[in-house]
């Protein structure tokens, strides 16, 4: 079996306008897409890794159908004005997966090659990531096809608010609630509630997650994906039987996720060997200073000229020697092409989707552990749960009792999946998606359909 008929048998398959395509029942491709395409296109690998579990769980098909796609997706046009006076249109999205758990939950992404594949894609993952902690929320997604980086902070601002403004008819606390993702922040959320709230009349914390602590933020928030990760380390750390102190990790990406991974990582005396940013990696087989790396990214914008380590090319960099490798940057980063020259023995997923299909079965025939994404990252959304929690109540938590909520969620959901994995005798990705796709059709048939 190869991995590309395995996408096939899911019935997906991309149209070049970004439509839904048509399921197929042959199990044919009429597109005859390349293998390479398949493989990197992210709804073809989410299906995939659905499909495999679904098939475990011997799920009917009519389950089937209304689980694989995304119950609803919106395309929004944003016109804004620029600081030079001209006008500039940008395109964005928001898919809601599935809410039979609650209300839609998921971030939203501001970049260059968002498209409407990868929002779904990244929209069905919330569904799952939220289910595999059992946390009442559904999945969702977002993204606006732009480069921040070439904006000024005013031109942001009224994209976001733009953006916010045309896809509030299907957002709200108990609908669709959004939070920072890629190239998103603090910021950007308090945006989002000012202009969603301006036109509700009335402030309304709970429509985002990700908040300044100052308008209904959570504490610990902003460190909980990061933390999460840390976490799941452990446990799988537990399990392989290793210690922090004779593990070497490469951290790929320095960001919310990456940098404060890394940094709780240092702390419980893991030796951090690489991070990486867009632009190249640092590496020192003797481990960093993360607390100095970090305020040397800060204050330099990247990575590149910290002293004393070498400076490397990206390509490079997942490679390199280590026990642990945590691919904390975007999607598609472990493929067909590196799986084989992966030296780490445990894969644990900071990011969504850094893994192909045909890079996991590669990483399977070599006896890598793989943490998968919808249960190694959740705990930026296990937060936000909480936040959301707090700001319904109008009542809020320290961060030691944050901390030790997220922790309990964390453990249990990583020993559920383990446990089913042994169960059924597959990886623990397979592993996850059976925790979370059994636990969202069930509630799917007890709700029934309705007419
Ligand atoms: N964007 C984050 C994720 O991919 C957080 C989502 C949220 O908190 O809703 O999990």
């Amino acid at each position: 079996m190869t991995s590309s008929l395995a996408l096939i048998s899911e019935g997906f398959e991309t149209t070049t306008d970004g439509h839904p395509p048509a399921p197929m029942s042959d199990g044919s491709t009429k597109n005859n897409n390349s293998e390479t395409r398949d493989e990197l296109n992210p709804f073809h690998s989410m299906a995939h890794q659905f499909g495999l579990a679904a098939d475990l769980l011997g799920l009917d098909a009519g389950t089937r159908e209304v689980l694989r796609q995304p119950d609803r997706e919106l395309t929004v046009s944003l016109p804004i004005v620029k600081d030079d006076g001209e006008i500039q249109v940008f395109t964005g999205y928001r898919v809601q997966h599935n809410f039979s758990r609650g209300p839609c939950k998921g971030g939203i992404r501001f970049a260059p090659d968002v498209n409407l594949d990868e929002v779904r894609a990244l929209a069905a993952w919330m569904t799952w990531k939220c289910s595999v902690v059992d946390i009442p929320f559904g999945g969702g997604k977002g993204g606006v096809i732009c480069d921040p980086r070439e904006l000024s902070q005013g031109e942001l601002e009224r994209l976001t608010r733009r953006y916010t403004v045309s896809i509030m008819d299907i957002l709200g606390p108990d609908r669709d609630v959004p939070a920072p993702d890629m190239n998103t922040n603090e910021q950007t959320m308090a945006w989002i509630m000012d202009t969603y709230s301006m036109h509700v009349r009335r402030t309304t914390t709970a429509i985002v997650t990700g908040k300044p602590i100052v308008i209904g933020g959570s504490h610990g928030r902003r460190e909980a994906t990061g933390r999460g990760v840390m976490l799941i380390c452990r446990e799988a750390m537990k399990k392989l039987g290793r210690s922090p102190e004779d593990t070497r990790v490469v951290v790929q990406g320095c960001g919310n996720v990456g940098g404060i991974g890394a940094l709780l990582l240092h702390r419980e005396g893991y030796k951090i060997v690489s991070i990486s940013d867009m632009y190249g990696c640092l590496h020192d087989q003797g481990g960093l200073d993360m607390p100095a790396v970090m305020d040397y990214m800060k204050e330099n914008g990247r990575l590149e000229g910290y002293p004393d380590t070498d400076y490397l090319d990206n390509k490079e960099q997942l490679e390199l020697p280590c026990e642990l490798l945590v691919p904390a940057a975007t999607e598609n980063q472990i493929t067909s092409e590196n799986a084989g020259r992966i030296q780490a023995q445990l894969i644990v997923e900071g990011a969504n989707g850094p893994t192909t299909p045909r890079g996991q079965e590669i990483l399977d025939e070599r006896g890598v552990m793989v943490v998968p994404d919808i249960l190694a990252n959740a705990g930026g959304v296990t937060v936000s749960y909480f936040e959301w929690v707090q700001d319904r109540m109008g009542y809020f938590w320290t961060e030691e009792i944050v901390n030790s909520r997220l922790e309990q969620v964390m453990v249990k959901a990583f020993h559920s999946v383990a446990d089913m994995a042994e169960l059924h005798n597959v990886n623990m990705r397979t592993g996850a998606y059976l925790v979370a796709i059994d636990r969202v059709a069930r509630v799917y048939r007890m709700r029934g359909v309705f007419a």
